[in-house]
């Protein structure tokens, strides 16, 4: 019991750390395609409040970034111009970025928001805006920065946790398993492979026989 235990935490600390590797990765080499809009878009599925702009914002675009494990939007009081936001003499000039990263599902988020005039990011921690990357002259994604980000979407991250947890299970411990498993049914010793005939305990390394359930 408690060496399952014991597994089961390795397994869900691998997940985890997996999760967290994938969204980086996710964040640094996704490309990304927009969408620019000039009416609030809707969410994507699971993603409530991407586009919901903050309170007592005169909204002008919604872009919307998207990349392969990688889900952004901006939300600007400033018009797009060209390929760009543009300020406006006289206006705000507030953006607000959101990030959503992580595959199979996107279970890390990043958010900032700043009025152009100053360039400072709100709100001011890692835990909002994410980090600056290490390796910046790796980060493909012109128009999200090169921010990664630290902080996790509770459900979204324990989904793809299980996910890359069951994965590093299979690639760790399955062949090992598979092998047990195969020596069973055919009957051998499930720890040497030594053909058994039926008796009840290897004669080479005394492992008691297993219950053959799968031949006759
Ligand atoms: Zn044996």
């Amino acid at each position: 019991m408690k060496r399952l235990a014991l597994t089961f935490a390795i397994f869900a600390l691998t997940g985890a750390g997996l999760t967290v590797i994938v969204a980086w990765t996710c964040e640094t080499f996704a490309g990304e395609s927009l969408e620019i809009s000039y009416e609030q878009p809707s969410d994507p599925l699971l993603m409530p409040g991407l586009h919901e702009p903050p309170e007592g914002w005169d909204v002008r675009t919604w872009v919307e970034i998207e990349g392969f494990g990688v889900r952004a939007a901006w939300i600007s009081e400033m018009p797009w111009m060209g390929s760009r936001l543009g300020m406006i003499e006289g206006s705000k000039n507030r953006m607000e970025m959101t990030t959503h990263s992580g595959w199979p599902m996107r279970c890390m988020t990043r958010r900032a928001y700043w009025n152009t005039t100053t360039s400072k990011q709100y709100p001011d921690s890692v835990w909002h805006t994410g980090f600056e990357s290490p390796w910046q002259g790796l980060m493909a994604g012109g128009y999200r920065g090169t921010h990664l980000p630290a902080r996790p979407m509770p459900l979204r991250f324990a989904f793809n946790t299980a996910f890359w947890g069951v994965i590093a299970w299979f690639v760790l411990l399955g062949p090992g398993v598979l092998k047990r498993y195969r020596r069973q049914r055919r009957g051998a010793c499930i720890t040497c492979g030594y053909e058994l005939a039926g008796m009840a305990t290897c004669p080479e390394c005394g492992t008691p026989a297993a219950a053959r359930t799968m031949t006759g």
